[in-house]
């Protein structure tokens, strides 16, 4: 080799890591009872941290699927071409339980469980937490009819990926999807036009067209059509009981800014057969119950892709020098990585919060039933609206390197808008809270009651609840302030988590750069007399 190849100064390649190895994560685990999954977790962690696993992730995306609309003598066939590394990814989420597994496990924490692990594995790819998100998400809307819930409920939990378009109850694990956006509306369904006609035999048939469907070649979506009593919820599966393809077509797929590796489909239901789900005329109610589990998953995916962007940086940064230092001894980097870490902890430590608050509520506490209802909005808004400033500032942190695709980051960055997109753009989730506090105000009584419990731990934050409860008592121009005021109530949820769970230099600098008064608008403002060591090392990456 010449010297002029030489390289030097480049850092080693990120792999052979354990992504589960997150201090803050393992502990919101634990807080949950789910300490029994520890060992299961690490293992998916070590896997995530793998070149196997980063290379499933790459190529998934660098080769994304392929639209089929007909075979080659003209049949319609409506199928979708993967990848194999995207049936990895799938076949190792599913085996993990990461889909609807909790629903059937009767061990406390499951869902703070799968939480967990659906954070981890996120890392290595987010678009194919699509449909194990869906799927995870139907059970609870096929719940308001119990005999489909019964027949469909124990394929959709179970942990074998089956793929391929076949009768349902002859496989041996099924993936759902969800399909509720139309041309002319998707945050106002009451809009759908999609017309579902009764049948004779108890079913009904649909026609109309979705706008936006993912991961078409699931087994079986949730949809919203109009029926005779009102915009209800149906099941449809994609082929009939007696084998053949039931009329769902794929039109075309979308060409997205990211999300590469799963597909996006428009579909046009052709008298599509459908069977009602809960009662005809409560379509959204129904549904509802799937968005809010969507929901926590996408708070989830965004804390997981800032989880990710914190620890490259970091990874970088203790191996690249500039100016005769590591970048991490530099002390306006170390700012910048710290800023990040606090973020990403403030983000994780909600998800899980959230997520342990979804297993107590199912278990039947009320509080914490209240405390998910208004929580998850406000977390839904804001940590998914973070995430792509953070993904943006993550990659800067490795140069020009980090404007490569090669090194992971521009995925991440194309990815980050998505969550917040998705079920409840920004303002419909905000919207959201306003809509829970002021339909069931029970529900700012427990959100106030959390904040309590961390009463008296930080003076930054006992400033920051009581300004909050000054915002709240003031009705004018409500909805014109409503970002304003979640994101008050997002700083002061993670503030009071930070405080009561979080490590002392991780909360300490989140009441002073986020509560305290003293910030940029910019990452890397944090004020002076930060523990930014202590902080940085919790992003290091831990050798598997
Ligand atoms: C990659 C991807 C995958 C998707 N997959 C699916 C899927 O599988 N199934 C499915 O059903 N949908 C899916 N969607 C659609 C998605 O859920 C919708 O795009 C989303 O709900 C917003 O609806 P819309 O696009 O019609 O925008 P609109 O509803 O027209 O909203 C446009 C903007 O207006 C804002 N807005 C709306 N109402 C108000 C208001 N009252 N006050 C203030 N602002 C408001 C919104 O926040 C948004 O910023 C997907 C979208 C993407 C990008």
């Amino acid at each position: 080799m010449t010297a002029t190849h030489e390289v030097t100064n480049q850092v080693p390649l990120p792999y052979g890591h354990d992504t589960a190895a997150d201090p803050t994560l393992l502990a919101a685990l634990h807080r949950a009872g789910a300490g029994w999954a520890e060992p299961e977790l690490r293992g998916l962690g070590r896997l995530a941290g793998s070149e196997q696993a980063a290379d499933w992730g790459r190529l998934a995306n660098e080769n994304p699927p392929v639209l089929r609309t007909h075979d080659r003598f003209g049949h319609r066939i409506d199928e979708v071409e993967f990848h194999p590394y995207w049936h990895e990814l799938m076949r190792t989420a599913v085996s993990y339980g990461l889909h609807a597994a909790p629903w059937r496990d009767e061990r406390p924490g499951a869902h703070s469980a799968r939480a967990a692990k659906f954070f981890v594995w996120s890392q290595v790819e987010a678009g194919h937490t699509c449909p194990i998100s869906m799927t995870y998400a139907a059970v609870p809307a096929l719940r308001q009819s119990p005999s489909l819930a019964a027949e469909l409920e124990p394929l959709l939990a179970a942990t074998e990926y089956d793929f391929g378009l076949r009768e349902p109850h002859t496989k041996r694990g099924l993936i759902a999807g969800m399909s509720m956006t139309e041309k002319q509306g998707g945050s106002d369904v009451r809009t759908n036009t999609t017309a579902a006609a009764p049948h004779a035999d108890g079913t009904y048939r649909l026609t109309g067209h979705k706008w936006f469907t993912s991961a078409p070649m699931s087994d079986l979506f949730l949809t919203l059509a109009q029926a005779p009593g009102g915009l209800s919820c149906f099941v449809l599966p994609r082929v009939l009981p007696d084998g053949s393809r039931n009329r769902l077509h794929l039109m075309r797929l979308k060409d997205k800014l990211g999300n590469k590796s799963n597909a996006s489909a428009e579909l046009e239901y052709d008298g599509a057969v459908g069977w009602l789900v809960g009662e005809e005329g409560r379509g959204v109610p129904t549904i509802i119950e799937m968005v809010n589990m969507t929901r926590l998953d996408c708070t989830i995916g965004a804390a997981s892709g800032m989880r990710y962007g914190a620890t490259r940086a970091v990874h970088h940064a203790l191996h690249r020098r500039a100016f005769g230092k590591a970048l991490v001894d530099q002390p306006l980097m170390r700012n910048v990585l710290a800023d990040l870490v606090v973020e990403s902890e403030a983000a994780t430590t909600v998800a899980m919060r959230l997520a342990r608050a979804t297993d107590l509520a199912l278990a039947g506490d009320e509080t914490e039933a209240l405390v998910r209802r208004l929580g998850l909005a406000v977390a839904k808004y804001w940590v998914c609206k973070r995430g792509p400033a953070h993904a943006a500032e993550a990659l800067e942190c490795l140069g020009g390197n980090g404007y490569v695709e090669e090194s992971g980051m521009p995925r991440l960055y194309r990815e980050a808008p998505l969550v917040s997109i998705w079920e409840g753009s920004g303002n419909v989730a905000a919207l959201d809270a306003l809509r829970a506090m002021a339909k069931r105000p029970e529900t700012v009584e427990a959100f106030l009651g959390e904040l309590d419990a961390a009463a008296g731990a930080d003076r930054r934050l006992d400033a920051a609840v009581a300004e909050l409860r000054k915002q709240l008592s003031d009705l004018s121009d409500l909805e014109y302030r409503t970002r304003r005021l979640v994101e008050s109530m997002a700083l002061a949820f993670q503030g009071s988590l930070l405080v009561r769970y979080g490590s002392p230099a991780v909360a300490d600098a989140f009441c002073a750069g986020r509560l305290g008064g003293d910030r940029g608008a910019a990452f890397g403002t944090l004020p002076a007399g930060v523990d930014t060591g202590e902080i940085i090392d919790r992003a290091r990456p831990v050798p598997a």
